[in-house]
């Protein structure tokens, strides 16, 4: 087919837990440079969908393709390496290190070893793409929530992501608080040209950032489309009420 390179595809993925089918045939692309958010209500399998991409799980069915080859049995370092990255909400930020000491630990899990100046030229962009100069030698627990986030998305980058997801990148972050994180987000997206998939709950945030939204309702993909179109389609509000 006509993917073009880097391009992350999810084909007919069924994934079950014992008796509960959380994805039912659901698929998704995402080419360098798009931007996607994943939407659907609680329990609609968002979260599984992202895992099968990562490979945390292995679909029960289905395919997932990345540049061409078929990495469905890859584990979730393989695919690290060849440039799948969720931000590290598992790997916990350190608060009594400092903001930079923070973001370089996404450096630690590279398949290769970097120079120091390689090290020190990714560290410097990531913290710049997130607009975090001014902090980097503040310790991290001082920080304020929001500046904590970038951190997270920052240690992302510095591994030089070609598709990046992202599991509410936005949690707890209230009104306002968010739109510094949209707006680095977007630039470094722009910059570095990777592919963007997130779950987000925070529309506005999600709107700020995406060109496609892909919404899913009982493990299947219910709409696609710009964010106009789906956000108004009548469908879409009826699986968000539940009726
Ligand atoms: P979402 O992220 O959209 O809220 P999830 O992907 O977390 O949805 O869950 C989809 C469905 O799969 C839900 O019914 C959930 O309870 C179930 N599920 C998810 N993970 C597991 C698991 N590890 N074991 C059993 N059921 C699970």
């Amino acid at each position: 087919a006509a993917d073009p390179a880097g391009t992350l595809r999810a084909d007919g993925i069924v994934m079950r837990f014992g008796g509960i089918k959380a994805l039912d045939g659901a698929s998704i692309r995402i080419r360098p440079g798009d931007t996607i958010g994943l939407l659907g209500p609680n329990g609609s399998g968002k979260t599984t969908l992202v895992n099968c991409l990562t490979g945390i799980l292995t679909p029960t069915e289905g395919r997932i393709v990345f540049n061409g080859q078929d990495i469905t049995r890859r584990t979730p370092r393989q695919r690290a390496h060849g440039g799948i990255v969720r931000s590290f909400q598992n790997l916990r930020l350190m608060p009594d290190l400092t903001v930079a000491e923070n973001v370089a630990v996404g450096l630690a899990g590279l398949a290769q070893p970097l120079r120091a100046a390689e090290w020190r030229d990714r560290l410097t962009t990531a913290l710049a793409a997130q607009r975090l100069e001014p902090y980097a030698h503040s310790p991290l627990g001082q920080m304020p929530y929001g500046v904590m986030k970038r951190v997270e998305v920052a240690r992302a980058l510095v591994s030089r992501p070609r598709i990046l997801l992202l599991d509410e990148p936005a949690a707890g972050l209230g009104g306002g608080d968010w739109e510094p994180l949209a707006e680095t987000l977007k630039t470094a997206q722009e910059q570095m040209g990777f592919g963007l998939l997130l779950i987000d709950h925070n529309i506005e945030f999600v709107r700020a950032l995406v060109n496609r939204l892909v919404v899913l309702a009982t493990g299947q993909v219910l709409v696609e489309g710009s964010p106009e179109t789906v956000l108004t389609d009548p469908e879409v509000g009826r699986v968000y009420l539940g009726s």
